[in-house]
């Protein structure tokens, strides 16, 4: 099966076709079939609602399935916050740096205890025939109070794992086995799996 992941984000372009692709489902890029596919503004309030935007807009304009993902981090004490507004919590859209700074700079004087944090990830696939499938991954995890390792995108160097390690000290592979985009994506296949 031939699905389009649609996504401006290189690095969870990346993760998505390191999942998808081993599990036998070959994935395209809009680069890849020669398409521009329209940056869909995210006026979802849900993870749930701006990843089928971006899915039923990535399908329309192609004629494939196509697969997208929304996801954020959720930090219990700042009410889950900043959630689906993770890639622009510090304004502009997709400034790792200032996310992470303003991040820190909320949680100030918070102890470690009380920096519980989980990643979540909404991964849906629209089909041109109107079918949609939407599965949900998640990871729970604590907020550093200081940034390490230079792996990954986002949040990671400030995402703390249960074994103490952020996940920007993971290697892609450790990362995949426990994101909430891995899990995520994993029980996709399996949906997908049923319908091929
Ligand atoms: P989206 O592209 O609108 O789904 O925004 C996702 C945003 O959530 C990213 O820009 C990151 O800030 C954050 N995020 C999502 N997944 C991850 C991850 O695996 N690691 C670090 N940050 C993430």
């Amino acid at each position: 099966m031939k699905v389009l992941i649609a996504t401006h984000n290189l690095k969870k372009k990346a993760e998505l076709q390191r999942i998808l692709t081993p599990l036998g489902i070959e994935v395209v890029t809009a680069d890849d079939i020669g398409i521009d596919l329209t940056d869909v503004e995210e006026t979802g309030t849900t993870f749930e609602e701006n990843s089928l935007l971006k899915a039923q807009s990535g399908c329309d304009e192609s004629g494939l399935p196509c697969v997208a993902d929304d996801s954020g981090l959720a930090v219990d004490c700042l009410n889950g916050a900043p959630g689906v507004y993770s890639a622009r919590y510090a304004g502009e859209h997709g400034d790792d740096e200032k996310n992470n700074d303003k991040l820190l700079a909320e949680l100030d004087g918070v102890p470690l205890e009380k920096r519980t944090a989980r990643f979540v990830s909404v991964v849906t696939c629209v089909f041109p025939d109107g079918k949609k499938i939407a599965v949900r991954g998640e990871c729970e995890g604590k907020i550093a109070f200081e940034r390490s390792g230079n792996g990954g995108f986002g949040y990671d160097p400030l995402f703390l794992f249960e074994d103490g390690r952020s996940f920007g000290e993971f290697t892609a592979e450790e990362k995949d086995k426990v994101s909430h985009r891995g899990k995520a994506l994993r029980l996709l296949a399996d949906e997908l799996e049923k319908i091929i």
